[in-house]
C-alpha cells in the first residue's frame, strides 16, 4: 500500500504557521514511507477563495520545499460530489431540512435552558411529502443533513490514541446549504476516497469531525484512512496566541529564516525527541514519526527557531546560497564568514568588510603601531597563516599584547571593533587592501 497524504487548505487566507506545520507533517509522513504528498485546495466556497491565496499557498510550498507530487481542486470536482450526492439522498443517508437559521438558534436556546443538549431533534426528518411540498410552495429550499447512524464511533488515532464518540449525541451534520453550495465534510470525505488518501494529518480542532467523516466513509462503502491529529501551537508564552495566526512564510522570510530552519522545528517541537538543526530532509524524515507526537500544545518559540536558524546557517554549502550573496564573494569567503552569522543576509555586511570601503575611527595612541603593522604586514609570509605571522612579529617588535595589540590591527582593517575571527578575514582582505588600510590608518 503506497502512502498517500494530503494537505488540505482553504485559499482564503495565506498559510500560517500552524498550517505550514501541518503541510510539513504530511509531506515527512508520506517522503517517510516512500509515498505521495498531494496539495488538494478546498475552494468550494467561491466566494471566500481567492485565485492571489491558491498562488500564495504553492509559493509558500515550494520555498519550503514540501512540493507536492500532484494537485487538486475542489471546485474542479462538483460534479463528482453531485453524483455521490443524489446516492445518498437516494438512499435517505442525506435528507432535507427547513428550519431558518433563526429557528435552530431559538430550538438550541430552548434545549440549553432546558439543561439538555444542543442536539439537532431530527424534526426534518418526521415531515410528509405533503409538509414538504408545502414548505417548498412557501418558497423555502432545504439545506442538507446527514443521517448519522447513533452507535458509538471508534478509531486508533495516530497521535492521540484510542477515540470514542457517541454518535446519538452529535447534530446530524449540515452538508450542503440551501443555496447548493458546499459544506467542508462531504466533499473531504469523498475526495479522500478517490484519491485514496492513506492518512489523514491535520489539527485536533478537526477530532469531532473525524467522527462524523467516518460514517461517512462508511455510507460511500469506502474503507476510511487512518487519522493524526496534532495537538495545535502555542506561543512562546504557552498560550494560544493570535500573532501565530498572522506568522506566516513572508513574516519568516523577512527574519531571515531558512525554510530547513523551520522545518527542522516544526517537525520536532511537540515530540519527544530534541530540536536539532537537520539541514539534510532525508534526516529529518527517517526520524519523523507520530508515535514521538505528545497530546500537550506544542510551543512555537521565535527565539528557539532564530537559534536553529544560526545553527542551520553554519551548515549551509556556497552553492545553496550562492545567488542571495553580494556580487564578488566566493565559496572560500562564505566558508570563513558562515559560522559568525545568525542569517543569511548578513554575509553582505561581512563582505563590505573584507572588500568595500571602511572608515575605522584610530586614536592618534595607535598611529605609530600601525605604522609598524603596515611594515610587517608587507615582510611576512602570506601564504599559510599572515594574521599570526602578524601579530607574533608586532608583539615583538612593540611589545603590546592582548587588546593594545589586536583591536587596534583589527580596527584598522575591518573598521570595526568586533567580528568573524581575524585569522579568517585576513586572508580574505588580502595582502595589497591590508597593507593599504594599515597604512591609510597609520596617517
Ligand atoms: N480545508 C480544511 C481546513 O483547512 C481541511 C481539513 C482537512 O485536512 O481535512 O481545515
Amino acid at each position: 500500500m503506497t502512502v498517500v497524504t494530503r494537505f488540505a487548505p482553504s485559499p482564503t487566507g495565506t498559510l500560517h504557521v500552524g498550517n505550514i506545520r501541518t503541510a510539513l507533517h504530511n509531506w515527512l509522513w508520506a517522503k517517510r514511507h516512500g509515498g505521495r504528498f498531494l496539495l488538494r485546495i478546498d475552494d468550494t466556497d467561491q466566494a471566500r477563495s481567492e485565485e492571489r491565496f491558491v498562488e500564495a499557498i504553492r509559493a509558500d510550498l515550494a520555498w519550503l520545499g514540501l512540493r507536492p507530487d500532484a494537485e487538486v481542486r475542489q471546485s474542479a470536482r462538483f460534479e463528482r460530489y453531485e453524483a455521490v450526492f443524489a446516492d445518498l439522498v437516494a438512499r435517505g443517508t442525506l435528507y432535507p431540512a427547513y428550519e431558518t437559521p433563526e429557528e435552530l438558534d431559538l430550538r438550541r436556546k430552548v434545549l440549553l435552558g432546558r439543561g439538555l443538549p444542543p442536539v439537532y431533534e431530527r424534526t426534518a426528518l418526521a415531515l410528509s411529502d405533503a409538509d414538504r411540498a408545502a414548505l417548498e410552495a412557501d418558497g423555502r429550499r432545504p439545506h442538507w443533513r446527514f443521517r448519522l447512524e447513533h452507535a458509538s464511533i471508534v478509531w486508533d488515532d495516530l497521535i492521540r490514541g484510542p477515540q470514542r464518540f457517541d454518535a446519538a449525541t452529535m447534530s446530524d451534520p449540515v452538508v450542503r446549504r440551501a443555496d447548493g453550495s458546499w459544506l467542508y465534510l462531504l466533499p473531504s470525505v469523498i475526495d479522500d476516497v478517490d484519491l485514496r488518501i492513506t492518512h489523514v494529518v491535520r489539527g485536533e480542532d478537526h477530532v469531532s469531525n473525524t467522527a462524523v467523516q467516518l460514517q461517512m466513509f462508511e455510507s460511500m462503502g469506502a474503507t476510511p484512512p487512518a487519522f493524526a491529529h496534532g495537538a495545535l501551537l502555542t506561543g512562546s508564552e504557552g498560550k494560544l496566541s493570535k500573532r501565530l495566526g498572522s506568522m506566516g512564510v513572508a513574516h519568516f522570510r523577512e527574519a531571515g529564516i531558512e525554510p530547513e530552519a523551520l522545518r527542522a522545528l516544526l517537525a520536532r517541537i511537540g515530540t519527544s525527541q530534541p530540536v536539532e538543526p537537520i539541514v539534510d530532509a532525508d534526516a529529518l524524515t527517517g526520524t519523523f514519526d507520530f508515535a514521538q507526537f505528545g497530546r500537550a500544545p506544542a510551543r512555537f518559540d521565535e527565539t528557539e527557531l532564530a537559534g536553529v536558524n544560526a545553527r542551520i546557517v553554519h551548515q549551509l554549502p556556497f552553492d545553496h546560497v550562492a545567488q542571495r550573496l553580494p556580487a564578488g564573494m566566493d565559496a572560500a569567503a562564505w566558508e570563513a564568514i558562515r559560522p559568525n552569522l545568525e542569517r543569511v543576509a548578513e554575509a553582505a555586511d561581512w563582505w563590505a568588510v573584507i572588500a568595500g570601503e571602511i572608515a575605522p575611527a584610530i586614536t592618534d595612541d595607535d598611529r605609530a603601531f600601525l605604522v609598524q603593522a603596515a611594515e610587517r604586514a608587507a615582510a611576512i609570509d602570506w601564504s599559510a597563516d599572515p594574521w599570526h605571522a602578524l601579530t607574533d612579529a608586532l608583539k615583538q617588535a612593540s611589545g603590546r599584547k592582548g587588546r593594545a595589540l589586536f583591536l587596534p590591527l583589527r580596527l584598522a582593517l575591518t573598521g570595526r571593533d568586533h567580528g568573524p575571527d581575524m585569522a579568517v578575514l585576513l586572508p580574505l582582505i588580502g595582502r595589497a587592501r591590508a597593507i593599504e588600510r594599515l597604512s591609510a590608518a597609520a596617517n
